[in-house]
């Protein structure tokens, strides 16, 4: 039998998502989902509290109250959908043994590794957009800064899944060869890890318009054995399984018959359904 679930969902905790946590729920049931993992945002476990942004993160204290709600509605929509406990936890190259502490303290079925920050400055946020329209070269840089950060995120061990993989093409600014020359190596890296990677419809409703990662790279990572899931991002519970059917589609053309549901951090490879 087929299985779908959404592996990337916000809540209204971050400060920049909308909606109830039910309603993301029940769009999940609405949209024929078998399963949804909820992965807000870790707290901004990296950085002293007086540069904690609320309107990014959840503040510290929230986290334990966070587990709680995704447990109780796990129990809540037992039968009906399969609700997994998550995270959306950043890299920050020297913090691992203190994401490692915080990840230990919870009952998660999958944690989700982004970076999302790189020394102090943000890959996707518009106020980073002066540095990316500095031209080529700086482009150049900024995708092998991401790529340096992501190959030592493989290899932390600390994610199951790692989230929008080349998301340094949000708003449009691409390397002048994949990953400014080292997309190989980024693939090895995944695949040696062992870590799935998201293919997600998000960077469909960003400027770059294309879901992450690009249909070249995720036949990379196919073809290399790395697992993948499918997810949304959601940050309104409308968007929950957002242009699924399309990426049933894009998988399939990458050779993705199967995807991984993450279940007290351990994968699962379920068929896909032929659409939805
Ligand atoms: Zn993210
Ligand atoms: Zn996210």
């Amino acid at each position: 039998m087929s299985f779908l679930c959404d592996t990337h969902t916000h809540t209204a905790r971050c400060g920049h998502a909308g909606g109830r946590d039910e309603e993301y729920i029940q769009h999940a049931i609405a949209r024929g989902l078998n399963a949804i993992a909820v992965t807000d945002h870790v707290p901004f476990y990296w950085l002293p509290p007086d540069r904690h942004d609320p309107t990014l993160a959840m503040a510290p204290e929230e986290l334990p109250r966070y587990v709680e709600a995704v447990l109780a509605l796990k129990d809540r929509y037992r039968g009906r959908i399969e609700v997994l406990l998550g995270l959306e936890a950043d890299y920050v190259a020297g913090q691992e043994e203190k994401l490692a502490r915080l990840l230990e303290s919870y009952p998660f079925d999958v944690v989700l590794g982004s970076v999302h920050w790189l020394n102090g400055w943000w890959v996707d946020a518009p106020s980073s957009l002066p540095r990316y329209r500095l031209g080529a070269a700086e482009v150049d840089r900024v995708w092998a800064e991401y790529a340096q950060a992501l190959v030592a995120a493989a290899a932390s061990g600390l994610f199951d899944v790692l989230a929008h993989l080349d998301l340094p093409k949000k708003f449009g600014f691409r390397p002048s060869t994949p990953f400014a020359g080292v997309q190989r190596e980024v693939v090895e890296a995944v695949a040696t890890a062992g870590c799935a990677v998201e293919l997600s419809s998000a960077g469909r409703r960003k400027p770059v318009g294309e879901d992450y990662p690009s249909p070249e790279l995720l036949a990379a990572l196919a073809a290399a054995g790395v697992p993948v899931v499918l997810s949304s991002d959601a940050h309104a519970p409308a968007e929950v399984g957002w242009g699924f059917e399309q990426l049933l589609a894009t998988a399939r053309a990458a050779g993705v018959e199967r995807a991984a549901v993450f279940r007290q951090r351990r994968a699962v490879a379920l068929p896909l359904p032929p659409g939805c």
